[in-house]
């Protein structure tokens, strides 16, 4: 039986990732700080364990009748913008030291595949209606803020090991991902998530905030979608860095338009001062096209999947 570790299966990506090998047959050990604040953990076994302790990733990595077959590396100190900007510090020694360990690890201890999860954060700022950028126009570097310098470095860095050692790497730049049992309040939360929180307070003609001024065009990728990509991209040879992202791209007032429309509430958007990000991204997904993969899920039937969690989380803190 294949075997592999999760490390961030205690989080949204990594919690999904674990059900869905579980489905494909593979024994499934989790690794993370924390356990997973929304749903029971599908893997076989569970280690709580910081990952930015060397010994620590040497025992999410240690087995009877090892190596693993597979690492999938997805812990991160991880949010959306607002964390992203005021969490510099934590974000670039954090992760960093997950992925230098944890890197060094797995080539150390034989393990034959590696993935590493990335950022389309590594691509610098573009206007609407740019020409689309390959993996490869990731450099020159020049990213918009110091997570997305974290994930050049470590992309460079498990690129490294599996040149020097018999290790295949395995890299996606995941686009901003959504769905159900994904932070949804608390600082970390990522666009989607806060508006269809925002939205499920509001009451009916109400108002919901918006940070900057609702212009900035990005695209989301469902859960779902972005899980099927990863195992895709990890059964394949495709080597460097692929982007996995769903080309429908929107702006952040469509995205409130389509939550509100979901909810069935009549809102009002009101734009307030606070950090925005990019104005735009517009990348190639050929390659991981070439693999036969494409996003099945559109914006409005992934908020369809995800609004309802959202809205049963808020219900249970009121009611608390
Ligand atoms: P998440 O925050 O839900 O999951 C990350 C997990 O890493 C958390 O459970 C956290 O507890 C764990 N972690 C943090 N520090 C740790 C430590 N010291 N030791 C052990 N575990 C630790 O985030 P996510 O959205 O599931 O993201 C997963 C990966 O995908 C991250 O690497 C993230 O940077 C990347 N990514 C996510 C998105 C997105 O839109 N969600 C977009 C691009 C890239």
């Amino acid at each position: 039986m294949r075997r592999a570790v999760v490390c961030g299966a205690g989080g949204f990506i990594g919690g999904h990732l674990v059900k869905r090998l579980k489905r494909e047959g593979t024994w499934v050990r989790g690794a993370d700080i924390k356990e997973h604040e929304f749903a029971p953990t599908a893997a076989d076994e569970f280690l709580l364990l910081d990952l930015r302790e060397r010994e620590n990733c040497e025992a999410a990595l240690t087995v009877d009748g090892g190596p693993f077959d597979e690492v999938y590396q997805l812990a991160a100190d991880m949010g959306g913008m607002g964390f992203i900007h005021s969490a510099e510090c934590e974000i670039m020694h954090n992760s960093a030291l997950i992925n230098i360990h944890m890197t060094h690890a797995a080539a150390e201890m034989g393990v034959p595949r590696y993935f590493f999860s990335s950022s389309v954060c590594v691509y610098r700022d573009m206007q609407p209606g740019e020409p689309e950028m390959t993996e490869a126009q990731a450099i020159p570097a020049h990213p918009d803020n110091e997570y997305g310098w974290e994930k050049l470095y470590s992309e460079r860095m498990a690129m490294a090991y599996g040149r020097h050692h018999p290790m295949a790497v395995r890299i996606a730049r995941f686009q901003n991902c959504y769905g159900p049992e994904g932070t949804w309040t608390g600082g970390r939360e990522k666009a989607p998530a806060a508006i269809c929180r925002k939205v499920a307070e509001a009451e009916e003609g109400g108002l919901v905030e918006v940070w900057g001024d609702g212009t900035a065009v990005r695209s989301y990728t469902y859960v779902d979608d972005m899980v099927d990509g990863i195992y895709t991209l990890m059964g394949s040879d495709l080597e460097g860095a692929v982007n996995i992202g769903c080309p429908q791209y929107v702006t952040v007032d469509e995205l409130v338009q389509t939550v509100a429309e979901v909810a069935g509430k009549r809102i009002r958007i009101e734009h307030v001062a606070g950090p925005v990000g990019v104005q735009s991204r517009n990348f190639s997904n050929a390659r991981i096209y070439g693999l036969g993969w494409r996003a099945q899920v559109e914006l409005k039937e992934g908020i369809e999947r995800t609004y309802p969690w959202i809205e049963e989380q808020v219900w249970a803190g009121e009611r608390r």
